[in-house]
């Protein structure tokens, strides 16, 4: 049996397309960005390019585009960037605040996280509804609570369940408060529409991997205001509006425009076969098994992902009886922790249902016969790892 990758949010698979316009831009490009001669003319002119393309993707300008390493350092310079800048352009009486959701990726809690144990900001932490979405009321509470500059920071789309945020809604509570909205849209973009102009964001994350372009290149995207209220993480040439210094990686740079093209002119057929098929893999699994729950709310979701709980089945040993067939329990970017998915518990699962909980995530080359052949499998799995639990107790 061949290799079945569902495990997309983890890391989607380099799209050809994309692959080959980073090897054309390593092997046919020269020179520096920064450089005025013309092969550091023509480096810049490819990055412009991509800068146009990332732009049009999440509906930003394009000279609001930073480019970095992915969604993890782009998530640290919002964050970061606004509560130093905040800090050191108005001394005043109370610390800046960053205003987070309970489930929120790690590269988005752990900064919070740091700051506030460096005493350089509040970190308040607006609670998720079962459904697995921000609680608005909640969510305002804390604002009105803020007294310091206030930097709201809420995904578009969740990792784990996939369940879509109602930033429009979230932008207009935080700025009421005179606050930023900082959105980590990695999961969402090039998967749904998203257009940071129309919803009110003001700071967008994405990442290279997600959309089916190269790992450790992604963007943060701002408008002016936004951008002008981060102080610089990284020190250097002044690159990127000197928000992110550094030699710029231009084919790292291309592949994330050329995936961002091809993303924009494809997501929408390619959401709605993505779509049918994850519908179908969740209706075969409960069709062949009993006490198979989904969690999260499945209206308003991602169309690529679910996040399954077998009752009674540990989700590690799920994974491994499933093999060849890739996906994973809790985000995969914490594998390894033993604690349950705190993106599960803040929606109020139990522990047990959180490690009995497997996420199932499709894509770009994701066919028919792989999800049969896939469903199977982990049919499979389950009875057995169900049957060895039994007979264990
Ligand atoms: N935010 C979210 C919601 C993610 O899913 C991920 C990747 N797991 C990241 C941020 C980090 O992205 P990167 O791997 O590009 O640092």
């Amino acid at each position: 049996m061949s290799d079945i990758y569902l495990d997309y949010n983890a890391s989607a698979p380099c799209d050809p397309r994309v692959a080959e316009a980073v090897a054309r831009a390593m092997r046919d490009g020269v020179g520096n960005a920064s450089s005025v001669h013309r092969f550091g003319r023509r480096q810049a002119a490819a990055i412009g390019e991509a800068r146009e393309r990332v732009a049009a993707l999440v509906g930003g300008a394009p000279n609001g585009v930073v480019f970095t390493a992915g969604a993890t350092e782009a998530n640290n310079l919002a964050l970061a960037g606004f509560v130093e800048h905040a800090l050191g352009a108005r001394p005043r009486s109370a610390l800046p605040r960053v205003v987070r959701s309970a489930v929120e990726h790690a590269s988005v809690s752990a900064p919070a996280e740091a700051l506030a144990v460096a005493g350089r900001c509040e970190v308040e932490v607006a609670p998720v509804t079962s459904g697995g979405f921000v609680d608005l009321p909640a969510l305002s509470d804390r604002l009105q609570q803020a007294d310091g500059e206030t930097l709201v920071s809420v995904m578009a789309a969740n990792s784990e369940t996939g369940v879509l945020n109602p930033i429009a809604e979230v932008a207009a509570l935080t700025h009421d408060a005179d606050g930023l909205l900082h959105c980590d849209a990695t999961q969402m973009v090039g998967r749904l529409p998203f257009d940071m102009t129309a919803l009110g964001c003001d700071l967008v994350s994405f990442s290279g991997h997600k959309i089916c372009g190269p790992t450790g290149v992604g963007a943060l995207v701002g408008s002016r205001q936004a951008l002008g209220a981060l102080m610089p993480t990284t020190w250097g040439g002044g690159h990127e509006r000197g928000l992110r210094s550094g030699s710029l990686n231009v084919a790292g740079i291309v592949g994330l425009g050329e995936a961002a093209r091809i993303a924009a002119a494809e997501q929408a057929a390619e959401s709605g076969r993505i779509g049918r098929l994850r519908d179908w893999f969740v209706e075969a699994l409960t069709q062949e098994l009993p006490n198979v729950v989904q969690n999260g709310d499945v209206e308003r979701r991602l169309p690529n992902t679910a996040n399954v709980r077998f009752v009674g089945a540990d989700a590690e040993a799920v994974l491994v009886n499933m093999d060849p067939v890739a996906a994973s329990a809790g985000s995969a970017c914490s594998t390894g922790a033993i604690e349950p998915s705190p993106t599960l518990t803040a929606m109020g699962c139990s522990r047990d249902a959180a490690f009995e909980s497997v996420r199932f995530s499709l894509g770009r080359f994701t066919t028919a016969s792989e999800v049969e052949e896939a469903a199977r499998v982990v049919v499979t799995a389950v009875g057995y790892v169900r049957r060895m639990t039994t007979e264990a107790a």
